[in-house]
């Protein structure tokens, strides 16, 4: 069946793809083992020259990457240019450290010599989604190439131009065909690939369903997953903290990207003694926004992505509306074309209502008055997710409170929740198992090996 990326700015049909068959997905696992084969075998320098090559490509092609992006998923344009930036860092980061993080660990023992050496482990499959649709796919791929693994992916099937232009960005490195492939196939074909013996492992970044499946079947064929799941991450803010820059932060968290971010900021609890005034400023900053044209240099929020998505928000919205939730921003008209959706903040949702325990896709804050820090971890920790989280104060004591109690896989301290090449980046609970990023990313499709030399 034909598959259409539609511009969801306007609705109109940009590009049509013919999926691959099963002959071409067979051929393309084949040219995967083949590569892993010598590619195991290359040495740091050169993975290290052909990863910096790849930045060079995503920088000079910026501009045209960064199009398509918006094209295919509404981002602003700005943002998609940075993404594209972001890959580059990415890559640099991986070509000059992966040496480094992938050198033996000499451990004592009654041995002569003992140690960890890590070797690469095959083709790894890559389940991405649409939201960032290049940056998803180099996080995870510049650790994997670099540490002697190839990689295949399947994207989401409304970014396929992207996603063969990903493909593009290696080949025109230099990379050998076979160490990085798009495959252009729907959901209902991972399985086939993930049961292929060729495939040695599987990441997948989306949504619950497709991670609990992705992740059923992996462990049916005993080969080790990596899952970047949702989150409804809570934002605090506290007496001490600096209430201009949490409002800005907050505003930016939350909509960052058209509101479609696993890590944006969701669900705002407010101390007491500052709420009216956060609420006040955070309702003339959100109401500010300038929704429009993604092509647009001043524009800040875009379309969402698919009319399912818009369509599942709306009803988000209004379902928590009628559990109680008050919603403090006036509706704007916006055109009949095109999958828009206003930033709204959600006042006071019942623990009943979608908006205080779902993740929300796009520009909608929910927003608690707390009386305390106690107050607003229990309440942050009461979700299935734990992706990320942030705090602004500028008591320490509260710091060490919250990096102790938030169940998440980060908080941000005076910050929003940001992913950093150095840095670690995953989740607890529903959100998802193992790190990507820094040198946890390059370390979770390794073999560890261990040696032991009497
Ligand atoms: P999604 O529907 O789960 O899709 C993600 C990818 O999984 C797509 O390639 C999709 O293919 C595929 N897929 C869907 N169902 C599948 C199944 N049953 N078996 C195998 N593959 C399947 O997610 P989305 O709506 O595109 O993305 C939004 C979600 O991703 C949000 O929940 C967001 O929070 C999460 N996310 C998490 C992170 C993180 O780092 N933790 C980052 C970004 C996004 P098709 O497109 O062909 O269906």
């Amino acid at each position: 069946m034909t598959v259409r990326s539609v511009n969801p700015a306007t609705e109109d049909v940009i590009e049509e793809f013919e999926p691959h068959s099963d002959v071409d997905v067979d051929q393309a696992l084949a040219v995967a083992e083949e590569r892993y084969a010598s590619w195991r075998l290359t040495g740091f320098d050169e993975r290290s020259r052909l990863m910096h090559a790849a930045a060079d490509v995503l920088e000079d092609r910026k501009d045209n990457f960064a199009h398509r992006m918006t094209l295919e998923m509404g981002k602003p344009l700005k943002q998609a240019v940075a993404e594209a930036e972001k890959c580059a860092w990415v890559c640099r980061h991986y070509a000059d450290h992966a040496e480094e993080y992938l050198k033996d660990e000499t451990i004592g023992t009654d041995a002569k010599t003992s140690y960890v050496h890590n070797l690469p482990i095959g083709p790894v499959l890559a389940v991405m989604p649409w939201n960032f649709p290049f940056w998803q796919v180099f996080r995870f791929a510049a650790p994997a190439l670099m540490a002697g693994n190839v990689g295949i992916l399947k994207h989401a099937s409304n970014v396929w131009r992207c996603a063969l232009n990903i493909e593009d960005v290696f080949s025109e490195a230099g990379f050998p065909a076979g160490c990085f492939q798009t495959l252009l196939i729907g959901s209902d074909k991972v399985e086939q690939v993930i049961r292929d013996r060729r495939v040695r492992a599987a990441t997948l970044t989306g949504s619950g369903p497709a991670g609990s499946s992705v992740a059923s079947i992996a462990g049916d064929e005993i080969k080790p997953t990596l899952l970047e799941l949702g989150g409804t991450d809570a934002f605090i803010v506290m007496p001490s903290a600096d209430i201009e820059a949490a409002v800005e932060t907050a505003v930016d968290g939350r909509t960052q990207n058209n509101g479609q971010s696993c890590i944006a900021a969701k669900r705002f609890f407010v101390h007491a003694d500052i709420y009216d005034d956060f609420r006040t400023r955070f309702i003339e900053n959100m109401s500010a926004l300038k929704v429009g044209d993604p092509m647009q240099e001043d524009t800040q929020i875009g379309p969402l992505a698919m009319k399912a998505i818009r369509d599942d928000l709306a009803e988000q919205v209004k379902k928590s509306i009628s559990c109680g939730a008050k919603p403090l921003i006036d509706t704007q008209s916006l055109p009949d074309t095109g999958y828009w959706f206003a930033p709204q903040i959600l006042e006071d949702a019942p623990d009943s209502a979608p908006a205080s325990y779902e993740e929300m896709f796009g520009p909608v804050a929910s927003l608690w008055k707390v009386s305390n820090l106690s107050e607003a971890i229990a309440r942050a920790n009461d979700s299935e997710f734990g992706l990320g989280s942030a705090i602004f104060t500028s008591d320490k004591g509260e710091i060490e409170v919250a990096v102790r109690d938030l169940e998440a896989g980060s908080t941000f301290v005076n910050a929003k929740v940001a992913s950093d090449p150095r840095l670690p980046f995953g989740g607890v609970k529903a959100s998802g198992y193992g790190r990507e990023l820094a040198r946890d990313g390059i370390l979770s499709f390794v073999n560890r090996k261990t040696v032991s030399i009497a």
